[in-house]
């Protein structure tokens, strides 16, 4: 679909809202005219006529079957004239995508990845009862979803108040996996073929987090959450793991640091001996991630488990002594439906975990599923949304609120990604990295450094390389790029 963008600066909102609602479709913006030999594109124009103080937003959507256009008039003399006028431009698109293609957005015109940040921003500066109704009518948004921001808000500010101007968190990347997962996209690499890798990839990882703790050291600040994710770190040996927690545990000061998870991630990953390490190791927070409980929806997906495996890794895991356990789940996995999904949420339930985050699937470009010709389609996305309202009631009625939430592009029906949580034990971690509190350090590859300015909004990334050969073989100027967090920090002094 050619979407031509006249006279404005709203390109790529028009063409986020576009790809929500035809999420298969090649989308190509052009600042040309559409010539005549052109039937099927999408037209958005402004024309701001000075003298009598108004601009003139046109929307037209034209395809074999279908014509129409929506147009607006808007005032020019407001304070948020250029936001005004894109949400204006969105609400006449987004009418006549859903006249389109008969359907509406759960999240209305809203295609960021962060609702819940302007959500908070609503309500801090005009109220909560504000927000919902901005959110409802000027977004366009479902009262299911509104009600869930609002949830979700109230539960994350009291997390975000741990936070301090001094606060950072720490992401450390173990990036192997037992086997790749149909959906996944990430840079993981199955553990068969990176074998000869993963202990010079250890040793230099150490390295990296004891440089890490230096600089959070002298430039006195407080690590607030440590989360050891993948990839499975779990893949690594007993021994490689006590090396890492080791490390850790001896080079930050863990009396300040409030939450310390370990992602350990595919149940058949997990032994005892590995769990008794990571606990004996100060580790308080882990997270067993089975995505589903039905075996053959486990198999479709390339996850060589089985559900039962999920059942004895949680047990082996309480014995082992932790008392907060997280469990991944996703709606809208391939060949399941509805009543597995509820099956495996009971079967989940059983099990009583302290945190269950539930993702919607987002078919993401380098994912064997989307490589397969795997699309975004009505049944598959009406199932996640029934899977997500089986969520929405059960979860509640269990004993869990909604404490983060963040979006994805190309996910089933348009939906969200949920940590629900027990009352105390939400995951610090994912809020402070969802809401963008405070800088977060990235160690290992693949590894993002977001450096945030404890005063104003301002973001600097340093990036990792991606890959652990190339994290290996470029070892110095990964050192030398941390430098730049000490660097930052001596700036701010
Ligand atoms: S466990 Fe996660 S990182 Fe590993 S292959 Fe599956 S989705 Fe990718």
């Amino acid at each position: 679909m050619i979407v031509y963008i006249d006279n404005h600066k709203f390109a790529y909102e028009m063409e986020n809202l576009v790809r929500l609602f035809l999420p298969n479709e090649k989308i190509c913006i052009s600042t040309d005219s559409p010539g005549s030999m052109i039937t099927s594109y999408i037209f958005t124009s402004m024309n701001i006529n000075e003298q009598i103080g108004n601009a003139h937003i046109y929307v037209r959507v034209r395809t074999d079957d279908f014509d129409e256009t929506s147009v607006k008039d808007i005032i020019i003399d407001v304070d948020d004239f250029e936001k005004k006028a894109e949400r204006t431009m969105a609400i006449c698109l987004y009418g006549l995508l859903c006249k389109l293609t008969g359907k509406t957005k759960p999240w209305g015109i809203l295609t960021g990845v962060r609702p819940i940040k302007l959500f908070r921003r609503l309500s801090d500066e005009y109220g909560t009862l504000y927000a919902e109704d901005y959110f409802k009518k000027e977004l366009l948004v479902s009262d299911e979803k509104v009600r869930l921001s609002s949830w979700t808000e109230k539960n994350e500010r009291e997390i975000l108040a741990l936070s301090k101007p001094e606060s950072v968190s720490i992401y450390i990347s173990v990036p192997f996996c037992p086997s790749r997962c149909s959906y996944c996209s990430f840079i993981s690499q199955t553990a068969d073929r990176a074998k000869k890798l993963i202990e010079p990839y250890i040793d230099l990882l150490c390295k990296e987090i004891v440089m890490t703790a230096e600089i959070v050291r002298d430039k006195r600040l407080v690590p607030e959450s440590i989360y050891i994710g993948g990839g499975t770190p779990t893949i690594l040996s007993a021994e490689q793991l006590r090396q890492l927690i080791e490390t850790v545990k001896n080079n930050f000061d863990m009396s300040v640091c409030r939450e310390f998870t370990v992602e350990a991630g595919r149940p058949d990953t997990i032994d005892s001996e590995k769990l008794s390490v990571i606990y004996e190791g100060g580790v308080d927070r882990i997270s067993i991630n089975p995505q589903t409980l039905n075996d053959s929806v486990l198999e479709v997906i390339g996850r060589k488990h089985t559900a039962q495996q999920m059942y004895d890794a949680f047990k082996l895991a309480r014995t082992a002594g932790f008392k907060n356990i997280n469990t991944d789940l996703i709606a809208g996995l391939p060949t399941d439906t509805a009543d597995s999904f509820s099956k495996t949420l009971d079967g989940i339930l059983t099990l009583s975990p302290e945190s269950i985050t539930v993702h919607t699937l987002a078919l993401k470009r380098s994912s064997r599923l989307n490589l397969e010709g795997h699309n975004v389609n009505t049944d598959n996305s009406r199932a996640a949304a029934k899977m997500i309202s089986i969520c929405m009631k059960k979860l509640p009625q269990a004993g869990y609120e909604p404490y983060y939430l963040y979006r994805q592009s190309k996910t089933e029906g348009s939906l969200e990604n949920t940590g629900w949580a027990k009352k105390g034990f939400e995951g610090k971690y994912n809020v402070f990295v969802m809401d963008e509190t405070h800088t977060v350090i990235g160690c290992g590859a693949g590894a993002v450094t977001k450096l945030k300015d404890p005063v104003g909004n301002s973001l600097t990334r340093i990036f990792n390389y991606k890959y652990p050969y190339e994290y290996i073989s470029g070892f110095e100027e990964i050192l030398k790029r941390k430098e730049k967090v000490r660097t930052y920090y001596d700036g701010l002094s």
